[in-house]
């Protein structure tokens, strides 16, 4: 019999474009992944309503989303991919899962923290529990990896502790779940000017979007904050530079990494010669994950079929799950 491979779970909020951020911490991983291991792969379309409240676009923006993560790598024979509000297995699910929740752990996550100053006019019970139904989305599956940016430690952590004590009060029916990354360290790519990482839903000047055109990518990597080169041989770099250097990495040639490198340690780097290279190599990158989500764009027809075949496999393994939690919590 062909042992059993292990569960992959992992996700993303329909709250705007794919950036570098989501491509290198997580999609990239998520396409190799579905080759060695059972993933599904979703729409975070609850989630998103924590922070974006109006549904209008939510379609539009879902079907877009899932043409970006298959121009990125995702292949719907080879993993499941579907809409978080169309497994209802998961609302109920959380809801157990809120009671093992306290209110204390839950104030002190980073990223309730981030958003309560980013949004304080709109703190709302469902971004306080957040990690919550994140929890909820891995353990429906049973998810044994859970591949991730660097952001996302804390939650998985989090999950990590709800399923220990799920299993401690009614029985053992959770794995616990870690964060994945192929080369062991989750990845956290920084936006333009060095202040945070990239993101979806922050100033788009400052995040590189696998949806710009080639002009709008050099203009923002031209834009890029540097500074007069280092002062001294072999200093450390300011993260600004290091993000630079990060992106460098990902997509030029390692000659021109080690170049580039090696002139900064001298003293004898030139930026502007630097963010030229990286702005080529950055456009010859993105063009053709952006050509091909905009074809995929013209069929949402197809998009949709994938959604709801998705759906039929995600629900299937989201209900096994939910049939062992309510034969050991006894209802
Ligand atoms: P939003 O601002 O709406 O929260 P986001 O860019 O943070 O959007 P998410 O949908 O929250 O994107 O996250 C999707 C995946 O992308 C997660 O695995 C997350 O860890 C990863 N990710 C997001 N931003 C980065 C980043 N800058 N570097 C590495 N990984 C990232
Ligand atoms: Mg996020």
């Amino acid at each position: 019999m062909e042992k059993k491979k292990e569960i992959v779970l992992s996700g993303i909020r329909p709250t705007g474009f794919l950036h570098l951020g989501n491509y290198f911490g997580a999609l990239r991983n998520w396409a190799r992944m579905q080759y060695e291991y059972d993933c599904y792969f979703f729409i975070a379309d609850w989630h998103s309503l924590t922070t974006h409240a109006d549904t209008k676009d939510l379609k539009v923006n879902t079907r877009r989303l899932v043409s970006e993560l298959i121009a990125g790598g995702l292949d719907p024979e080879a993993c499941v991919i579907y809409s978080q509000s169309d497994i209802p297995e998961i609302a109920e699910l959380y809801l157990y899962l809120n009671m093992l929740a306290y209110r204390g752990e839950l104030e002190k996550t980073a990223t309730f923290k981030d958003k309560v100053r980013q949004q304080p006019e709109n703190v709302n019970a469902g971004l306080l529990t957040y990690p919550v139904l994140q929890a909820a989305d891995i353990l429906i599956h049973r998810a044994l990896k859970v591949p991730v940016g660097k952001d996302q430690e804390q939650h998985i952590e989090m999950t990590r502790n709800f399923a220990e004590r799920f299993n401690y009060r009614y029985g053992n029916v959770f794995p616990l779940p870690v964060a994945f990354s192929y080369g062991g360290e989750l990845l956290r790519i920084l936006n333009l000017d060095g202040t945070g990482k990239m993101s979806k839903s922050e100033n788009p000047m400052n995040t590189i979007y696998l949806n710009d055109d080639d002009a709008l990518i050099t203009k923002k990597i031209m834009k890029a904050k540097t500074d007069q080169g280092p002062a001294v041989e072999n200093m450390q770099k300011p993260d600004y530079i290091q993000g630079l250097f990060t992106l460098l990495r990902l997509v030029s040639e390692s000659d021109v990494v080690e170049k580039y490198e090696s002139d900064f340690n001298q003293c004898v780097i030139r930026y502007g010669d630097m963010k030229k290279q990286l702005a080529e190599d950055m456009v010859s990158f993105i063009r053709p994950l952006r050509e091909k989500a905009q074809n995929l764009q013209s069929d949402p027809a197809h998009i949709d079929e994938i959604l709801s075949e998705g759906a039929v496999k995600a629900r299937k393994s989201a209900a096994a799950t939910l049939l062992k939690v309510r034969e050991v919590m006894g209802f």
